[in-house]
């Protein structure tokens, strides 16, 4: 999605509204294809003294997996972009300018990275998750398994020579 900011550039309190969906189902974070549902994004473009000021607000409901138990469950997911488009840069350092092509900006793109560098690194179905036991792969949420009544056949040997 394009936005055309030519018509406000140079009209001092003008905004242009925008709210339209996008798709980045194919899209893989930490191996996974969780961006399964429309993203949407909403915002404007406003002219405040001169300055083109962008803000986003993007939101989806990811289908994300816990890190720990492999509970799939949705996400709501919510971030906000904000950056100042420029027809020109004059120090490329500064990261909340974007550079207009052809008086336009491409906004799926803009909210595409926002989205990608928003994402959680981690993501647990719950604070507390206790995930899965290493030998049997129960789900310890659920309760203990029974793997934790054996003892350790060397721990077996040694009590019984205390005993
Ligand atoms: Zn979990
Ligand atoms: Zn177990």
């Amino acid at each position: 999605m394009r936005l055309d900011v030519r018509p406000i550039l140079y009209s001092p309190g003008k905004s242009l509204p925008f709210d339209f969906e996008m798709d980045l189902s194919d899209l893989t974070l930490n191996g996974r294809k969780s961006v399964t549902r429309p993203v949407r994004v909403r915002g404007d473009a406003v002219n405040r003294a001169d300055m083109v000021q962008l803000t986003m607000h993007i939101s989806t409901l990811l289908s994300a997996a816990c890190d720990r138990c492999g509970r799939e469950f949705d996400l709501p997911k919510e971030t906000e972009y904000f950056c100042i488009l420029t027809e020109e840069l004059h120090n490329d350092e500064d990261d909340d300018l974007v550079l207009l092509e052809d008086g336009a900006v491409d906004l799926s793109e803009l909210a595409r990275a926002a989205l990608i560098l928003d994402m959680d690194t981690r993501t647990l179905c719950k604070e507390d998750c206790k995930g899965l036991c290493p030998r049997c792969g129960a789900d310890l949420n659920l309760g203990p398994c029974s793997c934790r009544k054996e003892v350790d056949p060397r721990l077996a040997a040694l009590a019984k020579l205390l005993e």
